[in-house]
């Protein structure tokens, strides 16, 4: 009986050394993809879903999310490119081109009759000195240079001619929430309809939602109530059919139904309440009595923004009206014209320490775009603000890494020093990578690396050269280094040590 047998049938299973030749196939293949858009140079991908929407973009996460790859191997590989993005925010290309590469020279290795076991220890082990080595490597900058972090960051993204304006704008809202340094206190809202360089920083919130009534105040400073009840009576989600036909009947519930509304606007009212935001609808009578009494109201408010404001303004969300009065925040509403729509910005918080990005674009892919190299600036500045260890970019830490690797591997006897000196050539496919997108000949920049002086050496991406990337101020945090290099050596380890993989009919049909 034949190993298959046990399995279902349908099933698919690739066992021993033709998964593992697969399995290196599939995660080359996922470098490949995205090794193009790696760097200043890098290309942007087009990416149409099966549901016809367009995305243009230069992320490696984003690239490998929308292609919704099916391959086990290839969803272990789109996962450190996530890991990457949650971790530190930046350097998902480069953790995935990395873990092609690894694998790739794995595969050269194991046609040399090295064994997996091997290479995978081998791995672990050059990832461990690397990561020792790299920290010796480490630097501080000052805080007026942060903003330099920010712009390596994005460089040769879509919004590439804004990033000095955008990384300062990031440098200041990071500045704003030092005390708490968590991404989650800078909100990102996008809006198209303008350049980039109209993109803004607002110290609060923003919220994509109009006052509901033109009567209403355009601008409105005091008690904040979030409510998370509708102000209707017949709530699309509570249409219940009452059947009267005695017209006497309907007018007497049309009263009721008034006064109800009526009592409910003037306990929001009465409780002392300026500016209201609801997070369900709020019929035509309540919204016009509620502009009578003067209050900034906005309905419909998404949960998570009902969130952010209960974190800016110090309000806590309520489900009774009676309840607003003592769960009152605090906050000045502004009612803001962006191209066709208006939207709601809260500042003047009582918590301070929250600050929004409103990132423009003229279409909404460039707003995208732009928003996505934002996140990565965040991303690098933020672990700058909380580890001040920065190392060369543009290829020069990894160049160094590599020859000092190689130094290190020679330490080692016979196998193990293959390994580890192909793991310091894995990572000569970063330099390599950023000459070859700029359409430069990786030999003729490498070259001549030692003889160039170059404390670090980098790949100059317009005139194909080496250049000293300190000295022209491409810099990176070395916690997005590491990052990158640790879980490209994981997942490559994790890909080495599978030898059997069984696709069962259901998980390759399902999805
Ligand atoms: P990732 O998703 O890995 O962050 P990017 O497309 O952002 O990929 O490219 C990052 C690489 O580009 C880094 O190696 C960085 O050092 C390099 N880089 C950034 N700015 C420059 C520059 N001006 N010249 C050369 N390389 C640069
Ligand atoms: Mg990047």
């Amino acid at each position: 009986m034949s190993k298959k047998d046990f399995l279902p049938e349908g099933s698919q299973r690739d066992t021993g050394k033709d998964a593992q030749r697969i399995n290196i196939y599939i995660a080359k293949l996922v470098g490949e993809a995205v090794r193009t858009t790696l760097g200043p140079k890098g290309m942007d991908k087009m990416l149409v879903n099966s549901g016809g929407e367009v995305t243009v973009t230069n992320d490696g996460v984003t690239i490998l999310r929308e292609l919704e790859l099916d391959h086990p191997v290839a969803k272990m590989i789109v996962q450190i490119a996530e890991t990457q993005e949650d971790e530190v925010g930046d350097g998902t290309t480069t953790a995935v081109v990395l873990a092609g590469e690894l694998l790739k020279k794995a595969e050269n290795l194991l046609d040399k009759n090295v064994h997996p076991a091997i290479i995978s220890k081998g791995y672990r082990v050059s990832a461990d000195i690397s990561k020792k080595i790299a920290e010796s490597y480490a630097f501080k900058i000052s805080e007026k240079d942060y903003v330099k972090i920010g712009m390596t960051a994005m460089t040769g993204k879509g919004s590439e001619d804004h990033k000095e304006l955008l990384s300062k704008i990031v440098c200041e809202a990071i500045k704003i929430i030092k005390k708490d340094l968590n991404r989650k206190n800078i909100n990102i809202e996008k809006k198209h309809g303008e350049s980039t360089d109209k993109t803004s920083l607002i110290k609060g919130v923003v919220i994509d939602k109009e006052r509901i009534h033109s009567s209403m105040p355009k601008e409105k400073k005091g008690k904040v109530a979030l409510l998370d009840i509708p102000l209707e009576i017949r709530s699309p989600d509570n249409d219940a059919k009452i059947n009267i036909s005695d017209p006497e009947k309907i007018q007497s519930l049309f009263e009721m139904e008034e006064s109800l509304i009526r009592n409910l606007v003037n306990k929001i009212s009465d409780s002392g309440t300026n500016i209201l935001f609801c997070q369900k609808g709020i019929d035509d009578l309540a919204q016009y009595l509620l502009a009578k009494k003067g209050i900034y109201a906005c309905r419909r408010v998404k949960k998570s923004d009902m969130e952010k404001l209960s974190k800016a303004t110090g309000a806590k969300i309520v489900s009774d009206v009676l309840d607003l009065k003592n769960n009152f925040g605090f906050a000045k509403v502004k009612s803001h014209v962006v191209g066709d729509d208006e939207i709601t910005i809260v500042t003047e918080c009582e918590n301070p320490e929250v600050v929004t990005i409103l990132v423009r674009g003229e279409t909404s892919h460039v707003a995208d775009e732009a928003k996505r190299a934002v996140e990565d600036a965040i991303g690098d500045v933020l672990a700058v603000y909380k580890n001040n260890k920065v190392v060369g970019g543009a290829g020069s830490f990894e160049i160094k890494l590599a020859n000092d690797l190689r130094k290190e591997a020679k330490k080692f006897l016979g196998k193990e020093q293959l390994v580890i000196q192909a793991f310091a050539d894995s990572l000569e496919i970063i330099p390599r990578t950023l000459a070859e997108n700029a359409g430069k000949d990786p030999l003729d920049v490498l070259s001549s690396v030692n003889a160039s002086g170059k404390d670090w050496p980098g790949v100059d991406v317009f005139e194909g050269v080496l250049i000293d990337a300190l000295k022209e101020g491409i810099i990176e945090p070395l916690k997005i280094k590491i990052q990158a290099l640790s879980s490209a050596s994981q997942v490559a380890n994790m890909i080495l040590r599978i030898d059997d993989v069984i696709l069962s009919q259901k998980s390759s049909t399902s999805e």
